[in-house]
């Protein structure tokens, strides 16, 4: 059995002069994937590659054991999509709409209605799935999306940017519903976001993608790993003697609310270094606080290394 939920051989695509994806290669195992990167690296574009909406213009690629250029009638009933813009029929009621869009991904007309209705009350909805869609609340509207991205039970699951334009509380309870996707209902999720802690709250796996190339491909913890350790720290008097030693030795400061400064320390440097420097420069600690470095800042660090090749 094929238990590989994709794999890109060699994927490149231009819009005209503008190289979007740069050679990608690609082999995911089942399991909730974010999908990272600045303004530009080429994520939309890798998306509707995989969903059929753009050409293959170089390369091969597989979903799900599914050939992605030959086989796209049967992706669409395997793959659920939750776009970034609007899908929705303003005119049509919640149930309708997503019941539709169960019959567009395959489904037979009374089995969809029937699928909608669960899935719409699964994502939170009431009374409110009678009402016609463009009446409904930014965070409504999004979960409707959700609903309609997994009326037809898909096993993998295709999300861009997803809590856009929620209120906290609507997505909290978003992404408390793709954690639970995951795990009760074993959905393998591909997360495209630009927004770090959506990722940290819910994928166990990022790949990185930067000027249409694959950066890394990686579980968080390995990408934790692959960094040395976080620390905040409080000087008594000035800071600058021991932030001067503390970069000779590798490592990155940045200044925190007050008085604080969050060091990173390189691969291997242990944290007790930092008091061993203070003495040196005769900086007394008033603060000694390990920490994890957040993904925003390992992110930046691959960032800053391929900027640098
Ligand atoms: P992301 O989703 O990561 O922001 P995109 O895949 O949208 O990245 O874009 C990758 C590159 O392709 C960017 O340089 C973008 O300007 C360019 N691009 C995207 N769509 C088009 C298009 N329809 N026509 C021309 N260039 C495009």
């Amino acid at each position: 059995m094929n238990d590989s939920l994709l794999l890109l051989k060699d994927i490149s695509y231009s819009y005209g002069k503008v190289k979007a994806l740069d050679g990608v290669n690609l082999l995911l195992t089942p399991g909730v994937y974010g999908l990272l990167g600045p303004n530009g690296a080429g994520k939309s574009t890798l998306m509707k590659l995989l969903l059929g909406f753009l050409p293959f213009q170089t390369g091969e690629g597989s979903l799900l054991g599914c050939d992605v250029r030959r086989e796209k009638a049967l992706l669409r009933r395997r793959v659920g999509y939750m776009p970034e813009g609007e899908c929705l029929v303003p005119e049509m009621s919640g149930v309708e709409v997503t019941a539709y869009l169960g019959e567009l991904s395959g489904m037979e007309g009374t089995e969809a209605m029937k699928r909608a209705h669960e899935v719409l009350y699964y994502v939170g909805f009431g009374e409110e799935r009678y009402r016609k869609a463009a009446t409904y609340s930014t965070g409504m509207k999004q979960k409707l999306k959700l609903a309609q991205a997994i009326v037809h039970d898909p096993p993998l699951l295709f999300l861009d940017e997803p809590t856009s334009g929620m209120d906290p509380q609507g997505r909290k309870e978003l992404l408390e519903l793709v954690r639970e996707m995951a795990a009760l209902k074993r959905m393998s999720i591909l997360f495209s976001t630009h927004l770090l802690p959506d990722v940290e709250e819910t994928c166990d796996r990022v790949i990185v993608l930067h000027r249409g190339r694959v950066l890394a491909t990686e579980a968080l913890s390995v990408l934790r790993e692959r960094n040395g350790d976080a620390v905040e720290i409080e000087t008594v008097g000035p800071r600058e003697p021991l932030l001067e030693r503390l970069a000779r030795e590798g490592c990155r400061s940045a200044a925190m609310e007050g008085e604080r400064v969050r060091v990173v320390l390189p691969k291997g440097l242990p944290p007790s270094r930092i008091w061993t420097l203070a003495g040196e420069a005769d900086t007394p600690l008033r603060r000694f606080q390990p920490v994890k470095s957040t993904l925003e800042e390992l992110f930046l660090e691959l960032l800053e290394k391929s900027d640098g090749n």
